[in-house]
């Protein structure tokens, strides 16, 4: 769609959500507040005069305050999956099903699936909102679903084997994990049928991508989404991969900075900020997302109009400030891939043994180069130290730990321990 067509047809959708969230308890408080209503709206950039919203005010409001229509008229709930603390609820009708379908059949099809593949499922299914909104959205596409759900690696490879799945949705990480198993089982790549992969639900690096696409032989593609927002859906990457369209005829998104809330216009990164247009149930107005990524304006050559997101490279929870230096766990992980010799598994302590923060990263160790020389362990962690000091300008230490000592997860990985909470 022309990008003056698109902005048109949002500025009629915000009009339009603006009216519909009027009653909504919190938005009603917030509006009277402000001094706004669905007449403020007169253009896009409007939208600043709106309210923000939390996921704090999403507790506030626990379970279901936000909901937009009659209970009668909910089709579906599901919560986020509460990485950072109790989870939250959201609500679906059957409009918003029909149409959650169609955002994650565009970003599949974007990426290369085809009516004619299998579409092995390893997102849990359940109130996470991974599983469920794939599934539909390869239903819509019209390929077959091995709802294989999470958990069980080694029946998870067997299922991918026999019923010849070309295609794979995980978290990376877990993928990395099936990788590894089935490695152990003695496969190579090309023992497994997969070619495709479609990831999301945590932070990942480009050369996480390079590593896992070596391991499975598969194209990996990313997309993003959030309970909150909608689940898998806001934004996905075409054939290019050189960031993830935003579905913009159903959300605005905006970037701004996380301490002073104003708009970062300048490609920098900063919060994300998202207002669903079109949803019934569960419409939230500038949803701080606590998700910090880029958005790119300009034109891709694959012909979307859309404008483009980065990856996501943290969540402000999950920065850690280390004597004055933030750091999010991406950056870690793209200084271990720089350097030859230690697995993609890794995890993050943090500890305040006096007043400052202390950074341990531990790491395992290929298999193929676990030593037992000293030297050559003092090496490679001497170079580890040194490529983390490059990426993050923080010095940590760096333990190697025996390969498959650090524990694995089915969904998204817990990188980070920190332990000045405890
Ligand atoms: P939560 O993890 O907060 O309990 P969700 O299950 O809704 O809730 O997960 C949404 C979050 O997952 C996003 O806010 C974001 O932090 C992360 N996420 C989802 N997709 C991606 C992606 N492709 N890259 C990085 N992070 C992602
Ligand atoms: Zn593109």
């Amino acid at each position: 769609m022309p990008r003056g067509d698109l902005k048109a047809l949002q500025l009629a959708r915000l009009q339009d959500t603006v009216a519909r969230v009027a009653n909504v308890p919190f938005y009603k408080v917030a509006f009277a507040r402000l001094g706004v209503g669905p007449d403020s709206i007169k253009s896009l950039d409007d939208i600043r005069r709106l309210p923000f919203t939390t996921k704090e005010d999403l507790r506030q409001q626990y379970p279901l305050g936000f909901l937009a229509v009659p209970r009668s008229a909910v089709a579906r709930y599901h919560g986020s999956s509460g990485t950072t603390g109790k989870p939250t609820f959201v609500a679906y009708t059957a409009r918003d099903l029909q149409m959650w379908a169609d955002l994650c059949s565009r970003f599949l099809v974007a990426g290369g699936l085809k009516p004619h593949h299998t579409v092995h499922v390893a997102f849990g299914y359940g109130l996470f909102t991974g599983g469920f909104g794939l599934h539909y959205g390869i239903e819509r596409v019209g390929a077959a679903i091995v709802p294989a759900s999470s958990g069980n690696t080694p029946r998870q490879i067997l299922l991918i084997r026999d019923l010849d799945a070309e295609v794979l949705i995980s978290t990376p990480s877990y993928a990395l994990q099936i990788a590894e198993v089935a490695r152990e089982q003695g496969l190579t790549p090309s023992d497994l049928p997969l070619k495709y992969a479609h990831f999301g639900g945590e932070p990942w690096t480009e050369d996480m991508r390079l590593e896992i696409e070596a391991q499975l032989g598969i194209e990996a593609y990313n997309n993003y989404g959030l309970s909150e927002v909608i689940g898998p859906g806001v934004s996905g990457e075409c054939h290019l991969r050189d960031g993830m369209h935003i579905q913009e005829d159903h959300f605005v998104v905006e970037c701004v900075d996380p301490e002073t809330l104003e708009p970062i216009t300048d490609g920098s990164y900063g919060e994300l900020v998202i207002t669903a247009l079109t949803k019934e149930a569960f419409p939230l107005l500038r949803y701080r997302t606590r998700d910090i990524a880029a958005l790119e304006g300009c034109p891709c050559d694959c012909g979307r109009t859309s404008i483009r997101m980065s990856r996501i490279v943290g969540r402000t929870d999950d920065m850690l400030i280390i004597r004055g230096v933030n750091v999010f766990p991406s950056q870690i992980e793209e200084a271990l891939l720089r350097v030859e010799g230690t697995a993609p598994h890794y995890e993050i302590v943090i500890e305040r043994p006096a007043a400052l923060d202390e950074v341990t990263v531990r790491v395992e160790v290929r298999p193929e180069i676990f030593s037992d020389s000293m030297r050559e362990m003092q090496i490679l962690k001497e170079k580890l130290v040194r490529e983390i000091v490059s990426v993050t300008g923080i010095r940590a230490r760096v333990e190697l730990v025996s390969p498959q000592t650090l524990q694995r997860t089915p969904g998204k990985a817990k990188r980070v321990i920190d332990l000045r909470k405890a």
